[in-house]
């Protein structure tokens, strides 16, 4: 067989630890084989990134910008740990925080589902993806400690022009104090990138907020969703047949539980953090999540929601097999070669990609899978644990196979 062709590159963004090593098998085991890779190549892995001063990162991003499509490995968000293990000359800052800043991008969370592995919540059927917008609200708060009796006040003091002066509250004894903020800007790139990725993978876009309550702060989340929709989205929403749908928070969190799944719920920064490890808790494994940071503007950069795995990578130096799940990076891969496709006008890319995510999943289905799936596994068959080198082997001879 020949090997796909590739015309524009793949962001290639190389990690740190257990997910180095899981890449690099990946690629060799799986990709190589059968595609003429096309990468741009950067290292964010630690060491490297201590050696650039972590320019790596924000050369990747922009490489990004500019190619359209990415994926990445897990990386070490270092802390004062990691910066004696490595010699850090710096707490380097999260190499997701940089990219995603420097993309203004939404990160979208979805679930991959096997049979013979069921989410707790019986009545899901289909994955439910959560977009959390992290920016503002109480993750950028002032708080305060109230002493004693006394007014707290909520000024704004305008470029031009008067302050502005709202009594929060009269206290008559100690308390406590926090003001809150977000910007048309950010929350407009929010509801932007939710809108491009609701398109982009068919599916109905819910949005909550407790606007009833919070009638200027949350409404205006909902007001600036609502008219961009109307504005910019709703024909193109008619034409894909979804839908974009508003309620409250409690409501929605009630229809969530009762719904069979198969939608993207866009949340605000706090129920975002909150959900979605309900979410992702109740389909199972976090080695089975994946996540895509998608920009206003459409591009987008793949990765596995889990970290490095650092745990593993410590065994794995001792000489120890490790049985690690490589599925939610494998699938980083998958949809980022398929967007390429998709983009590229090349469709055995996508065929390909198709055919490798139908061959992991049927070698779970078959009984064969990682030490953390078989804790879960419910399938008729008897889980047969092997290490992660193994179990990629036995999706390649499930591939060769279907190709
Ligand atoms: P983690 O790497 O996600 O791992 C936490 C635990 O979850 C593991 O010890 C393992 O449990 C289980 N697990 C996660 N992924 C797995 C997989 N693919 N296969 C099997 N089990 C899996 O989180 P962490 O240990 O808190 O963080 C490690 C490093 O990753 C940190 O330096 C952190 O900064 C970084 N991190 C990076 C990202 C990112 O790049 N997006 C995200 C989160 C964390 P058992 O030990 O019980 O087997
Ligand atoms: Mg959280």
């Amino acid at each position: 067989m020949d090997k796909i062709k590739m015309t524009t590159p793949l962001v290639e963004m190389d990690g740190d630890e257990m997910t180095r090593i899981l890449w690099k098998d990946i690629k060799e085991i799986l990709l190589e084989p059968y595609i003429d890779l096309k990468t741009e190549y950067y290292d964010l892995g630690l060491p490297h990134r201590e050696e650039t001063r972590d320019q790596v990162t924000v050369e990747a991003a922009e490489a990004t910008r500019k190619h359209g499509v990415a994926v990445k490995c897990a990386t070490i968000t270092p802390n004062a740990q990691r910066v004696k293990e490595y010699k850090l000359s710096q707490m380097w800052k999260s190499p997701n925080g940089t990219i995603r800043a420097i993309l203004d991008g939404t990160v979208f969370r979805s679930p991959i589902m096997v049979r013979g592995i069921s989410p707790v919540v019986k009545n899901w059927k289909r994955p439910i993806t959560i977009a959390r917008h992290a920016f503002g609200d109480v993750y950028k708060n002032t708080e305060y400690k109230v002493p004693g009796p006394g007014k707290a006040e909520l000024v704004f003091t305008p470029a031009e022009g008067e302050p502005v002066r709202q009594t929060v509250y009269d206290f008559t004894g100690a308390g406590v104090l926090q003001g809150q903020f977000n910007t048309v800007s950010s929350i407009s790139s929010f509801a932007r990138a939710c809108f491009q990725f609701a398109l982009d993978s068919r599916q109905d876009l819910w949005f909550a907020t407790k606007d009833t309550i919070s009638k200027q702060y949350d409404h205006t989340f909902k007001d600036i969703f609502q008219e961009i929709f109307d504005a910019e989205y709703a024909k193109a929403f008619q034409k894909a047949g979804i839908e974009y749908f508003y309620t409250l928070i409690d409501d929605a969190v009630a229809r969530v539980i009762r719904s069979e799944g198969g939608f993207i719920w866009a949340c605000k920064n706090y129920d975002g953090d909150v959900m979605s490890d309900m979410v992702s808790t109740a389909f199972g494994s976090l080695a089975m999540m994946t996540s895509v940071l998608v920009s206003p503007d459409g591009k987008y950069e793949y990765e596995a929601a889990h970290g490095t795995v650092t745990r593993h990578y410590y065994q794995y130096l001792e000489g120890k097999e490790t049985s690690t799940n490589p599925i939610a990076t494998l699938f980083a891969w998958t949809r980022a070669l398929r967007k390429r496709g998709e983009l590229d006008g090349i469709s055995a890319l996508m065929t390909f990609a198709d055919k490798l995510e139908a061959a992991s999943l049927a070698v779970i289905e078959g009984g064969t899978m990682t030490k953390d799936l078989a804790g879960l596994w419910e399938g008729e068959v008897p889980a047969v644990v092997v290490n992660s080198r193994r179990f990629l082997e036995a999706i390649r001879d499930e591939l060769e196979q279907r190709l």
